[in-house]
């Protein structure tokens, strides 16, 4: 290494912080890439932010990689010293709670729904190795999985100082384990992967599940949305396109299976009409379509 790519390499993390932008005041997000999971994007592809309260800092999801955590917690430190006393984790996967060690203190609570210590004891193992091979061994060597201690039933409150997050965990629907945010005083709802927008919604929990929570979700007094993935969008309104999909892979799948069509056939067909409309439609439906016809298929 020569001296100048040693000094390089040394001072590369100090100003490494995440991009963000204030949604609205006090709430910051990164916007993830619209993409897979790569080395090259640090598994950086969900929305992650942070609340910033009089007292304390609230982080929600950390990211796919504990390099995406640090930079994320880099950007909070560029416009707070106040303590990051809560990572709230939307769900399981990879992409939103990969980053927890970089919050690791004892200081900081881990929150999540109460199926989520289940959900990463039981994947957790598998989507690191799945991980490993695809974003490689320098991303995933530094993951811990973390799982959350105070567990969220029902509603539940947190007090970031003058401002009060109202935390709901639901059942399953997008996953087993999903759980939203919203900001009262500013009308902003994190919503995880129960919401999709420019990008191809994910099915990993209940397809009839997720679409009977659509109409308690729309009642959710927001008047805007961060996403799981896509932009910030306007509520309920960012809800239409999701339905729509949603909608259309549940007829789908279930006239196929009327029709006696095989799963592989299924896989093929259930929901191509909403392709023109998506984001990584190719990388994600043919997967939805098999859980979906997998969940359907005795009804
Ligand atoms: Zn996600």
């Amino acid at each position: 290494m020569t001296l100048l790519s040693s000094v390089i390499a040394a001072a590369a993390p100090i100003g490494d912080a995440l991009t963000v932008s204030e949604v609205a005041p006090g709430i910051f997000v990164h916007a993830g890439a619209i993409a897979l999971m790569t080395a090259d994007n640090a598994g950086g592809i969900a929305n992650v932010g942070f609340i910033i309260g009089d007292t304390a800092v609230a982080v929600i999801d950390s990211g796919g990689s504990v390099r995406e955590g640090r930079q994320l917690r880099a950007a909070i430190r560029q416009r707070t010293d106040r303590p990051i006393r809560y990572v709230i984790n939307t769900h399981g996967h990879p992409d939103h709670v990969f980053g927890n060690a970089a919050f690791d203190d004892p200081a900081t609570s881990f929150v999540g729904h109460s199926g989520l210590p289940l959900a990463m004891a039981t994947r957790g193992g598998f989507y690191l190795a799945a991980f490993r091979r695809s974003i490689g061994n320098d991303l995933i060597d530094e993951v811990r999985l973390i799982p959350p201690t105070r567990l969220i039933d029902g509603d539940a409150t947190l007090d970031l100082g003058g401002r009060i997050l109202t935390l709901t965990a639901w059942p399953t629907a997008h996953s087993d384990s999903d759980l939203t945010v919203l900001d009262s005083r500013t009308g902003t709802l994190f919503s995880g992967d129960l919401v999709f927008t420019g990008h191809v919604p994910i099915l990993d929990g209940s397809l009839r599940g997720w679409l009977g929570l659509l109409d308690r979700l729309a009642a959710i007094p927001a008047q805007r949305v961060v996403p799981g993935h896509g932009p910030v969008a306007a509520w309920p309104a960012a809800l239409q396109d999701e339905r729509r999909y949603l909608q259309a892979l549940v007829g789908d799948v279930r006239d196929l299976i009327r029709r006696g069509a095989p799963l592989a056939r299924a896989a093929q067909r259930a929901g191509q009409s909403e392709k023109p409309h998506w984001p990584l439609f190719d990388d994600y439906n043919a997967r939805n379509a098999t859980a979906a016809f997998s969940e359907m298929e005795w009804e």
